[in-house]
């Protein structure tokens, strides 16, 4: 474990988080049940409902295939090495504790651009002694320093599972496309993509409604099709695993799915916080 996060400035981080402006990563933490959030958010938060009601529904999926495909690069495709950028904050399991209780021995590397996730970083370093962690306080913007930085635990001579889960669509696709290339083109074969995305091929209404509510907060919000999902991996040779480009809970469901009945109750606190 690299103590480089640990030892940020107090008074450099405070000076970082701005509460009186939403931060996506506390809006995004509003809706999976977390508690880490300011007024700014839960407005952020509030509005995107209003565009959507069952947008929480989509955090919830969305962070299930998380689980469900880390589960299964480690059970099934022997993968021992985790890139996850855009990581979020530690409020639901992360990828180092749902990776190490299968195989102990994997290195995880989390990156957020972030302040209020760096501010948690502890959290997120709490690899067994077999494995390793690290987080990087870095922009996905910036490939060459997140390489750099995470060639420190990562063997990129060995495979690595490269996660983009639910942040491209911060991204424009000017700079997407070729950052992603970038990101792939350093590791070896047998290495994977796990990315999940905002399309407005399902439900567009309410799904551009959300896109303005971001916008509107000085966000980039894009929203891309099936078809621009796939051109990540296709354009980088990769091959898309089976059932291929699918909504997040059609992902290889498993028994440990959560059912929507059980998200919306554990939804509802937090909207007696939002509706304050
Ligand atoms: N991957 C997690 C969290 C998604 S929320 C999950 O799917 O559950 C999106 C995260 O991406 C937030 O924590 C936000 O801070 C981060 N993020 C957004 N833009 C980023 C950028 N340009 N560089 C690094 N992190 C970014």
């Amino acid at each position: 474990m690299s103590g480089d996060a640990l030892s940020q400035d107090p008074a450099e981080l405070r000076r970082r988080i701005d509460s009186s402006k939403a931060h996506p990563a506390r809006v995004y933490d509003v809706f999976l049940g977390g508690k880490d959030h300011y007024p700014a958010d839960r407005d952020a938060a509030a509005a995107a409902l209003a565009a959507n009601p069952r947008g929480y529904l989509d955090v919830r999926h969305n962070r299930d295939f998380l689980r469900r495909a880390v589960t299964t690069l480690v059970e099934q495709d022997g993968i021992r090495q985790f890139l996850d950028i855009g990581t979020g904050l530690p409020t639901a399991e992360n990828v180092h504790q749902i990776a190490q209780r299968i195989e102990p021995g994997t290195r995880v590397v989390y990156v957020d651009n972030d302040p209020v996730v760096l501010a948690h970083a502890r959290a997120l370093l709490t690899s067994g002694p077999e494995g390793r962690t690290d987080y990087i306080d870095a922009d996905l913007r910036d490939p060459a320093r997140i390489l750099e930085q995470a060639a420190k635990t990562l063997d990129f001579d060995r495979p690595v599972a490269l996660c983009l889960v639910a942040i491209l669509h911060f991204v424009a696709d000017e700079e997407a496309y070729p950052l992603v290339s970038e990101l792939l083109d350093a590791l070896p074969a047998g290495s994977r993509l796990v990315l999940s995305h905002l399309t407005e091929d399902l439900n567009p209404e309410n799904i551009r409604a959300v896109q303005r509510t971001y916008t509107e907060r000085g966000f980039t919000f894009v929203l891309r099709s099936r078809a621009e999902v796939e051109k990540f991996f296709t354009e980088n040779r990769l091959e898309i695993a089976d059932p291929g480009v699918v909504p997040a809970h059609r992902w290889r469901p498993d028994d440990a799915a959560p059912v929507p009945e059980q998200l919306e109750e554990s939804f509802l606190a937090n909207l007696d916080d939002i509706e304050k």
